[in-house]
């Protein structure tokens, strides 16, 4: 079974109110959304989130590295020699999204192919689900009480807060979500690198430590792992980093710093399953833990996400929002994944059918189209 054509749709979805993290404000998000096609007539969907604050990427820029670089490059090649597509790219630096987009393809052309769903193919089930993530992005400490409050009528259960601003307005913000929410739910704070400096960072988490934080995301500058190992040192919440790594070699240098306590995977940043398999492979060898992480995604990335957290042991927590996320995209491409409460829990059942499981709505695709191009 070989590769036929690709063809690649830009897209962009508006979100329901403006998302805010300390280092970008967004009102839309664009996607480029590539299906691939094997002369059996057998499609694959794979997707990038282009996140520039993270990656560089922008939509433009992952659509002409497909076209350019990557696309013309697999025509032709079965879709299960994933290893061969990245070891074929050694001029080709960086580009996660762009590699994502067709690793994600790939892996649900592997599983279409055989009829297995995707976390079967990538290490099986070791869960049979996931629970949601909800919280809140940059906003005043009102506006989030009432999400949060709003989170917790849909029961669900962890939220993630975006931090990363003043230190004591960020701890005063946690301290009223605490008695909001009480003892249960579990609250992670991501600072998106808004405290700059460890000094900061410590002040901050100090004053947070007794509201019980699971983890505290990437407190400081991406580059500055001595940094992480001295918050590390001085602070009584686990450190997990998110903008610190995106390659397993990153998570080699993290091991080596002892700057973190919990990595971030996104696949966005690895460049798809193939390589977050190889970032999570050596978190575990390291004794660290490992998280799903989430750029926003439509369902298909979003199921490649799950299908990941379903896969692997080593990923105990992760970003996988609800469905209709009050503060998320105001629409979907995709349809596919369960939402149930479990043991009282919102979660998102496995999915089993092949590949990602995703029905992708091509009407939707057309309605957000900014540009489409084939490859063949
Ligand atoms: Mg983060």
């Amino acid at each position: 079974m070989r590769i036929k054509r690709i063809e690649v749709c830009s897209i962009r979805i508006p979100y329901q109110r403006v998302f805010k993290i300390a280092t970008a404000t967004y009102t839309d998000q664009p996607f480029v959304i590539v299906k691939i096609e094997t002369n059996d007539g057998i499609i694959g969907y794979g997707e990038a989130c282009p996140a520039h604050e993270f990656t560089g990427e922008t939509a433009s820029t992952v659509a002409a590295v497909i076209k350019e670089l990557i696309g013309p490059r697999i025509i032709g090649m079965d879709p299960f020699d994933i290893e061969k597509f990245f070891a074929n790219l050694p001029d080709v630096a960086g580009a996660p999204g762009a590699k994502a987009a067709i690793d994600i393809a790939m892996h649900d052309l592997m599983g279409k192919i055989t009829g297995k769903p995707l976390h079967k193919l990538i290490g099986g089930r070791t869960r049979d689900h996931f629970p949601v993530t909800g919280g809140a992005t940059l906003a005043t400490i009102e506006e989030t009480l009432d999400k949060v409050r709003k989170d917790i009528e849909k029961k669900i259960q962890v939220l993630k807060i975006k931090v990363g601003e003043d230190p004591y307005r960020d701890a005063e913000k946690i301290k009223r979500i605490r008695e909001v929410v009480g003892d249960k739910p579990f609250i992670r704070v991501d600072a998106n690198q808004g405290w700059i400096k460890p000094s900061r960072a410590i002040r901050a988490l100090k004053l947070m430590e007794r509201y019980d934080i699971q983890l505290a995301e990437q407190p400081i500058l991406a580059w500055d792992l001595d940094g992480l190992a001295e918050i590390r040192g001085k602070v009584d919440i686990p450190i997990m980093v998110d903008e610190s790594v995106h390659t397993p070699q990153d998570v080699v240098r993290v091991v080596e710093k002892r700057a973190a306590d919990i990595i971030n995977i996104k696949l966005m940043k690895t460049g798809g399953i193939h390589n977050a398999l190889k970032v999570a492979a050596i978190a575990e060898a390291s004794g660290l833990e490992a998280y799903i992480g989430s750029m926003g995604e439509t369902m298909i990335g979003r199921a490649a996400n799950l299908h990941l957290a379903i896969a692997l042991d080593i990923i105990k927590y992760g970003d996988i929002g609800a469905e209709h996320e009050e503060w998320g995209l105001a629409d979907d491409v995709g349809t596919g994944m369960k939402e149930e409460i479990i043991n009282n829990v919102r979660s998102i059942r496995a999915p089993d059918k092949p590949g990602l499981g995703v029905e992708v709505l091509e009407d939707k695709l057309k309605r957000y189209l900014v540009e489409e191009f084939m490859i063949k």
